[in-house]
């Protein structure tokens, strides 16, 4: 069995895909057929994620910007990648795992990508993402520090 076959298994198995259909359905989107066993859902329009496009499972969800996921190949290749870091974390719990990291990227960076093992290893250029820089620990404890409401 080659990679996108067992993938598309595992994200079946794991219920991450159907999870993605579903979600897809409620937003009404158009659901059709990618290759290496990905869906596109397309024309989602809900607020939330604030992402052009995004994957949960083998199901890649793309805003009506991208009608045509086949002319953008280098977002369907990041999401992908995120389909198959799926696959690797058993499927729902990659986002707990994705939240873990995008909140360390935060403290780190000041943005949810930039050190977020997840999008680097998905490719952050090829995900629409500009790297910034590492801010120093303590500079990233006091930003903490005066975000914490409690201080007022
Ligand atoms: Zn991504």
């Amino acid at each position: 069995m080659d990679w996108p076959r067992l993938r598309s298994v595992a994200n079946w198995v794991n219920l991450s895909t159907p999870c993605g259909l579903l979600v897809a359905r409620a937003a009404g989107c158009r659901v059709v057929g990618g290759w290496n066993g990905l869906y596109f859902a397309l024309g989602y329009r809900p607020r939330l994620p604030v992402a052009g496009a995004f994957t949960i499972g083998n199901v890649i969800l793309f805003r009506p910007r991208f009608a045509d996921p086949a002319a953008f190949p280098d977002l369907v290749a990041h999401e992908e990648r995120h389909g198959t870091q799926y696959a690797l974390c058993l499927g729902l719990p990659f986002l707990a795992f994705y939240a873990v990291a995008a909140g360390y990227s935060w403290w780190r960076t000041g943005d949810p990508a930039s050190r977020n093992v997840f999008e680097r290893g998905a490719g952050l250029a090829a995900g629409g993402y500009i790297e910034r820089p590492v801010r120093p620990a303590a500079d990233a404890l006091r930003g903490l520090r005066r975000w914490n409401p409690r201080r007022g």
